[in-house]
């Protein structure tokens, strides 16, 4: 299961990771938790366009990649709050797709980062711990039929340390691919541009484990 902030954060935070994994036959679950409403700069654009819009990118995306499936949440851009209603939203889903692994955003990443980020980074690491596995939290979900979970482990994509490193050499063309479907975020820089500036993130992260291009994460491992 991945959570994001916005349409496009999986891609550039694990889409390599992921067009693996899928590729091998795991079944990968995107919760998209805002509809990315203010990703532009285009003075024609409105947020409920722009909306609209990063649904249809972001479910090619994911489709470039493999996801099963894409939940979306449908927060607006910058209004993630910590709150119980979207950590309980989140338990809900952890209890209902059973992922072995989450991925998400880095809530500590230095110097700082996007507001949405961090708060998505925070609620989903509490939701795996101890809210999904412990019984007694959200009780109405067991009334529901929902039973308690516990998540192997959790990746935390933007690192500049990451603990561990993923090789995504032969995948790379398809994150690419992926990230090329939000034609609202990166439509206006030049394909040759893009394709180096993506290249060149992936050739230093791979290059701490020998890889050609890598993607890496701070992974937490919750014992069984
Ligand atoms: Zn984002």
């Amino acid at each position: 299961m991945v959570v994001n902030a916005h349409p496009d954060d999986a891609e550039f935070g694990c889409g390599g990771t992921i067009a693996r994994w899928a590729g091998g036959g795991r079944e990968v679950v995107y919760v998209v938790c805002t509809n990315g409403d203010r990703g532009s700069s285009d003075p024609e654009m409105t947020s409920e366009r722009l909306a609209a819009i990063r649904v249809k990118e972001q479910r090619a995306a994911a489709a470039a990649l493999g996801v099963k499936e894409v939940i979306f949440l449908g927060y607006p851009d910058g209004g993630l709050e910590d709150t119980g209603a979207f950590r309980e939203q989140l338990v809900r889903l952890i209890r209902k797709h059973r992922p072995e692994i989450v991925l998400t955003s880095n809530p500590h990443r230095r110097p700082f980062q996007h507001r949405d980020h961090r708060i998505v980074g925070t609620v989903t690491l509490d939701a795996v711990f101890p809210y999904a596995r412990d019984r007694l939290y959200y009780p109405e979900h067991e009334a529901a039929g929902l039973a308690t979970h516990k998540v192997r482990e959790v990746y935390l994509w933007g690192t500049d340390e990451p603990d561990i490193v993923i090789d995504i050499t032969g995948v790379m063309d398809k994150k690419l691919a992926a990230l090329r479907c939000h034609v609202t975020q990166v439509g206006h820089r030049p394909e040759e541009i893009f394709r180096k500036f993506v290249c060149e993130r992936a050739a230093a992260v791979g290059g701490l484990r020998g890889f050609t291009y890598g993607e890496g994460f701070l992974r937490i491992e919750f014992p069984p």
